[in-house]
Parts: C-alpha cells; structure tokens; sequence
C-alpha cells in the first residue's frame, strides 16, 4: 500500500485522533508533533478525495479510548504527585492499558503496516507528558539517571514518583583522636543499647562504643538539610 493509501486505510478503519493518526507515520518529517502530523494527513487525504473535512476528537478515537486528550491533565498530575522536592532532571514512563496496546496492533494492521510501525502509544505518552512536565516545572528530560522518575499508571489514574538519591561529596580534617570515620556500633548489644531490660555495660547504654563519629555528625545533618528519608556514609581515603 502506497503512502497516501495506507494514511486512508487508518482513517477508513475507524474514528482515530490526530495524535494516533501520527503516530503510525511518525517516521515521516522531522519537527512535526504526532497530532499535527495527524491533522496534516487527514487534510490531504480529505483534499485529495475532494471529501468534507472532519476531525476526530481524543475522546471519540477508538485506539487510545481519549487518553491522548489528556496530556496536560497527566502533566499536572505527575507535578502534584511529585510534592515539592527541588529537582533538575526527570524521566517518565507510561503503564499502557493491554486494551490500548491492542487496538495499537490493529490500528497498523488495518493500514497493512508492521506492528511497530511508527511510534507506539505508549512513546507518544511519555514525551507528551514529558514536555509538559518540564515546561511546568523548568525542568529537563534525562535518560541516564534522572532525579526523579515519573511513572503514569493510566488504568489506576495514577502518577507513582521515584526520587533517586542525591549524591554529597565532602572533606575533612580530623584535628583530634578517637573520632571514628564510621558510626561503630557495640558488638555487645548490637547497637540498642540494651542487654535485655537493662543497659548495655559495655557501651554504657549508648548502642556505640564511641559516642562520636564523622558518619554521625555530617550524614543526619545533610540528610535533614535536604529534606531526605535516608542517609548513607560511605568513608574513603585514609586519615
Ligand atoms: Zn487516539
Ligand atoms: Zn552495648
Ligand atoms: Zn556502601
């Protein structure tokens, strides 16, 4: 099936959105969104055909069931799920309801196309909602390792948001003796303190047998300063 054919065959198959209509071409032009490339499609088949224009709303296509409508609703909805952590980076990723990864099969297969034609829903999803995330937050995409990572669960209606840990370098001089790097917990009541009801002898009830170290004076600090669950130290080099 020729170009314009199969771009005819998509639209004769059933009512489908710009965005889902884009999508199985999206390797056609460079710089076009998924639904301009869909509107621009249905226009020239409409002008070629000399046939009424007529568009197709999100909520009436049948691929996507509307979803492809609600970027922006998505996009504000990761943002609020997020809270209010100060990031620079992110990722999203969409759970794709199995109906819409269906009817993303049959929607190529009508036009005579491979299965993974074009760009899968799910692709579309996530840089949609993506671009719209940094545009609300002034904020950027990342692959690597991202701060935050976004997960949009569309048959839940929910955004679950992954913080990755943030990393803190530091020096120091240690100006005196018997500050241990690393908190050393006692060996005798393994850190609680207690042996039974009463306490500890060895570590007078301390849980650590000195009662200051350089993981225990910097790691809480940071990790209270940044607002975070957890913190771990990890030594290197040696005093
Ligand atoms: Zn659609
Ligand atoms: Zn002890
Ligand atoms: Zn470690």
């Amino acid at each position: 099936m020729d170009f314009p054919a199969a771009a005819r065959a998509v639209i004769d198959a059933g009512p489908v959105c710009d965005s889902c209509l884009g999508r199985v071409f999206a390797d056609r032009s460079f710089g076009l969104s998924n639904a301009d490339r869909g509107e621009g499609l249905r226009t020239a088949v409409a002008i070629a055909d000399d046939e009424p224009y007529e568009g197709v709303a999100p909520a009436d296509c049948w691929v996507c069931d509307g979803a492809c409508g609600r970027f922006d609703e998505w996009a504000e909805r990761a943002v609020d799920a997020l809270g209010d952590p100060e990031f620079d980076t992110y990722q999203v990723g969409t759970r794709t309801p199995p109906l819409i990864e269906e009817n993303d099969r049959l929607l190529r297969e009508d036009a005579g196309l491979p299965d993974d034609a074009g760009e899968l829903f799910k692709s579309n999803f996530n840089r949609e909602v993506g671009k719209r995330i940094g545009r609300l937050t002034d904020t950027e995409v990342e692959f690597g390792r991202p701060d935050v990572q976004f997960t949009l669960d569309l048959d839940a209606g929910r955004v679950d948001t992954k913080l990755n840990s943030a990393f803190v370098y530091g020096r120091y001089r240690k100006l005196e003796r018997g500050i241990p790097q690393t908190e050393w917990p006692c060996r005798e009541c393994h850190g609680s303190g207690l042996q039974g009801s009463r306490p500890c002898e060895h570590c007078d009830g301390e849980g650590y047998l000195y009662p200051e170290s350089v993981e225990e004076l910097t790691a809480p600090i940071v990790e209270d300063v940044m607002g975070g669950t957890a913190a771990t130290f990890h030594g290197a080099g040696r005093e």
